[in-house]
């Protein structure tokens, strides 16, 4: 059952065992999770409720008024020689899950060791995540993209890497008869996509998990060290608060995002000196390429291919594309350069990649309802941003590129490598780059003690008993690979620690 709470006009209170607030891909796989345990759940969402033939319908402007943060305009202030970087997020029922463009990553071994090794963290290892990896995949149905999906302009930047070397594979993403229609970040309009809102949340609501949409939390209720419950606000068609409403239950688990979990945390006076602290982003940007020939960028699955090759310099280069209406709208230039550069739309192709990062980002509650973020990149993080930048440039002139578009403010089109090198070499101010993120990970992060992080290895806060974090902001260190995956992994893990642990923790409740 979903509850708009647009249309409420009278107060909600309810009991349940287990209150969850935020639908994303945390939060909609602990609540299905909780849910088939035969646990009453109950999943609070800020944003609205939309069903998938209403999103696959709208302009790729109107789905980010309607179900993304900010409107898709956030972003984290750079502080010393860091670029401003754009930062997406979902707001809606499903959450960010609705705008991914569908790539399934797990974890890369290297990190889960570091987890166990260095951080000491416990069944975290690659045995011990590979079941709920497995579980997870099944769940969303995570398959290979077949290598007939690709758009010519992807097999080009392919074909560039092959003569230099490097290995690309093809993507695996969550999908179900995709048919290219290439607008995966805007909400899939043939269903392809199995976000959480088509997967983990309606087979939620099978086992009796009600959702409350247009539902802003703003804040948990504890006494004695337990989490009670929480309260807020429906909001009405304008996003203004209107009437209140009120869920007592034996846990809380927060899944509001990287962004927002530690607002919510903050604002219940919760949480520690960790809280907010230790975000990190994987910095991303994005090379175009002209090339002679039609390269039709949005033929195929919108992501198709990668490359680890350079993973272990904290580097991961990854397809891309997006609708030609955004693209256009992204162009460098003005008037006839603008429009020349439209008409040659079929001959553009572009390849991205994103940086492993160290925690250089701080979530810190704003004026209004939006957070303030700031992010101090590290001078290791920026060189090697400025190396994707080479290296993807590389391998669009590898592959026969006429001119190179580099993220850079101002910078004309690259004509060579040697012009590749020498951006490299005296790199520009970090604000002139051109950067976004999608993956925010890390702000209330899982530690082994109690001094370094703001969950426990279960996912419970060290400062509040019964009361979880269960999305992104938990992961320990950035991942180097797209989050979905892993946040749903992690998640699964905390949910089936609470549900094997029910009974311990509904003592406590009482
Ligand atoms: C455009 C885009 C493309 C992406 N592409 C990929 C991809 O291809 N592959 C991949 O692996 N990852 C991708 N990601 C990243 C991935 O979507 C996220 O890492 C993941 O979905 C985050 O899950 P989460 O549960 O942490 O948070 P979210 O999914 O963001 O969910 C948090 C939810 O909590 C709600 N909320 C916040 N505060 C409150 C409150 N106080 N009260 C009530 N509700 C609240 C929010 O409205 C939101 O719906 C992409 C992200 C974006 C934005
Ligand atoms: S490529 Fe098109 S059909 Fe496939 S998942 Fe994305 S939007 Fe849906």
């Amino acid at each position: 059952m979903i509850l708009r709470g647009r249309e409420e006009k009278k107060p909600f209170s309810a009991k349940v065992d287990v209150a969850i607030v935020g639908s994303g891909a945390g939060g909609a796989v602990v609540a299905e999770t909780l849910a088939k345990c035969g646990l009453s759940v109950i999943v609070i969402e800020e944003g609205g409720h939309y069903t998938q033939p209403e999103y696959g319908t709208f302009r790729p402007s109107y789905t980010f008024r309607r179900m993304a943060r900010e409107a898709g305009l956030s972003a984290a202030l750079g502080l010393g020689d860091t670029p401003l970087i754009s930062l997406l997020a979902g707001k809606a029922v499903g959450g960010s899950s609705i705008l991914t463009g569908g790539v399934c990553f797990r974890i890369p071994e290297q990190f889960l060791m570091e987890w166990t090794r260095d951080l000491h963290i416990p069944r975290v290892s690659p045995e011990a995540l590979a079941p709920m990896f497995e579980e997870v995949e099944q769940a969303i149905s995570v398959e290979t993209v077949p290598i007939d999906m690709r758009s010519r302009a992807t097999e080009l930047f392919v074909e560039g890497a092959a003569k230099m070397g490097i290995k690309m594979k093809p993507l695996r993403r969550n999908t179900t008869g995709c048919k290219g229609a290439g607008r995966c970040n805007f909400g899939c309009p043939h269903g392809a996509k199995m976000s959480v809102d088509l997967s983990y949340l309606p087979a939620a609501q099978r086992h009796g998990t009600v959702i409350l949409s247009d539902a802003l939390v703003d804040r948990v209720d504890t006494s004695g060290g337990v989490a009670r419950g929480v309260r807020g606000r429906f909001l009405d068609e304008a996003g203004e608060p209107g009437v209140p409403f009120e869920v007592r239950a034996k846990i809380v688990v927060v899944a509001c995002g990287s962004m927002h979990t530690p607002v919510l945390l903050k604002n219940s006076g919760l949480g520690g000196h960790n809280i907010g602290r230790h975000l990190t982003l994987h910095p991303a940007v994005r090379v175009g390429a002209l090339f002679d020939e039609a390269v039709n960028g949005w033929d195929g699955a919108m992501q198709s291919a990668f490359s680890d090759h350079y993973l272990d310099d904290g580097i991961t280069l990854n397809g891309v594309y997006a609708p030609v209406n955004v693209l256009a709208a992204a162009f460098p230039g003005v008037g006839r350069a603008h429009k020349a550069l439209v008409h040659q739309m079929p001959n553009l192709g572009f390849f991205g990649a994103m940086v492993h990062d160290e925690g250089g980002g701080t979530v810190r509650r704003g004026l209004g309802r939006e957070p303030v973020i700031t992010y101090r990149m590290a001078a290791r993080d920026k060189t090697r941003l400025l190396r994707s930048i080479t290296i993807l440039g590389k391998m669009a002139f590898a592959a026969g590129a006429k001119e190179v578009f580099a993220p850079v403010f101002g910078m004309p089109t690259l004509k060579s490598v040697a012009e590749l090198e020498a951006l490299e070499a005296s790199p520009p101010k970090a604000h002139k780059i051109e950067c976004l993120a999608f993956h925010p990970l890390g702000s209330a992060k899982m530690s082994a003690r109690e001094d370094d992080g703001v969950v426990s290895p279960t996912g419970e806060t060290w400062s509040v008993k019964n009361l979880f974090v269960g999305d992104g902001s938990v992961l320990p260190t950035s991942i180097g690979v797209n989050s979905q995956l892993p946040i749903m992994a992690m998640a699964l893990r905390t949910a089936k620690g609470i549900a094997d642990d029910w009974k311990r923790y509904a003592a406590v409740a009482r």
